[in-house]
């Protein structure tokens, strides 16, 4: 499948000749003060484009600072006059699109939480009717790619061009080391089915904490994203929402500096003729494992027929257990992950059992 997004490349709306590109600022905009001495050491690095600020804040409960609210707009127009910074925001209302449009905002984002709900997402993209703005749709707090998508989609369709995805990870049950998981998978599939389309990363809600940053932030430029917004605070400690992930402009600088950026292509045309050999060995070896899962569920089918026959069930849970702790012993010598030889083996047994029912319950041809 591959979407059908009408949009320009990044490079025509944002070309900000910084490698790579970085949004950045605080969480929240707190006072004029915080807004305005954060953007100038920002921009001070010399490393970003583009000043963030929540000047509207979802909270999870109330009574929670919810946003300083309009006031904090002429705060965001302030800091750009004074650093040419570009300014970007979070919309989650019509209101909200009105006026950040009318304050003169660069760019506006859809948050997770509104990617989540197609009503409100829908009542962004009719504000955005006719208007010629850049616009980031976050992933969904939870992992669905297909509201991710259609966020996507309902606000490429309201005329926005200038589109982007934001990645900030997803809610998840089980509890780990990240505020949000990452979730690559979920990335990576939005990058095949719509290639164009520019991926952000924003490791600074993924991560939750500060320390875990540069980490994500690495894993996410080796997998070819186009970008980053990352929380950044004058004074960290004192920020008075998500104090633990976000970092002063110096530190933000530093894990810039350290990050190895690495291209997509090479115009080097020995790096290009080995990559071609190996990739190559690969197809051919794709080719082959594809092969043999046909073979082997061409043996599947007739086991499915003998215990047809024989009336005996499909599944065997003895045979079953036997098959991953002797295939995942086997893959570990050979140096593989027992996670993923045991989510292949079931990936296959899946299918295998799925052809075995579909033989065991057919239903015999009827005779003319
Ligand atoms: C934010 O960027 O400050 C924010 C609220 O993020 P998210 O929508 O990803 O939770
Ligand atoms: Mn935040």
């Amino acid at each position: 499948m591959k979407l059908n997004l009408d949009i320009l490349p990044l490079s025509s709306w944002l070309a900000t000749g910084k490698e790579p590109l970085v949004i950045a600022g605080p969480c929240s905009a707190e006072t004029e003060e915080q807004v305005v001495a954060t953007a100038h050491l920002l921009a001070a690095t010399g490393k970003i484009s583009v000043l963030r600020a929540g000047i509207w804040k979802p909270r999870t409960r109330p009574g929670e600072f919810e946003g300083i609210g309009s006031i904090g707009l002429e705060w965001l127009k302030r800091a750009k006059e004074e650093t040419g910074l570009l300014t970007a925001t979070e919309v989650a209302t019509a209101k909200h699109v009105e006026e950040a449009l009318a304050a003169g905002v660069d760019i506006l984002w859809v948050g997770a939480r509104s990617t989540a709900n197609p009503f409100t997402v829908q009542e962004i993209a009719d504000a955005l009717q006719g208007v010629d703005v850049p616009v980031l749709v976050k992933n969904p707090v939870n992992p669905d790619l297909s509201l991710w998508i259609g966020a996507l989609e309902r606000i490429n369709r309201a005329g926005i061009k200038k589109l982007g995805a934001i990645h900030r990870g997803f809610s998840s049950y089980e509890k780990t080391a990240f505020r949000n998981e990452p979730m690559w998978d979920l990335a990576i599939q939005l990058k095949t089915v719509a290639p164009e389309l520019p991926i952000i990363n924003d490791p600074s809600h993924i991560c939750g904490t500060r320390e875990l940053i540069p980490y994500v932030a690495q894993k996410a430029v080796d997998l070819d994203m186009q970008g980053f917004i990352i929380e950044s605070h004058i004074d960290p400690s004192v920020a008075w929402t998500d104090a633990k992930q976000q970092v002063t402009p110096a530190a933000l600088a530093d894990l810039i500096n350290n990050l190895s950026l690495r291209k997509a292509e090479s115009n080097d045309p020995v790096f290009e003729d080995k990559l071609a050999a190996l990739r190559k060995e690969i197809d051919a070896i794709d080719d082959q494992i594809i092969k043999k899962v046909a073979d082997r569920m061409k043996i599947v089918e007739k086991i499915g027929e003998y215990k047809r026959d024989n009336k005996v069930t499909i599944l065997q849970v003895n045979r079953w257990e036997e098959i991953i702790e002797k295939r995942s012993k086997f893959a570990k010598a050979l140096n593989l992950e027992e996670d993923f030889t045991v989510k292949l083996l079931e990936l296959i047994h899946g299918e295998s059992i799925r052809k075995q029912n579909q033989i065991m319950n057919a239903k015999p041809a009827v005779e003319a």
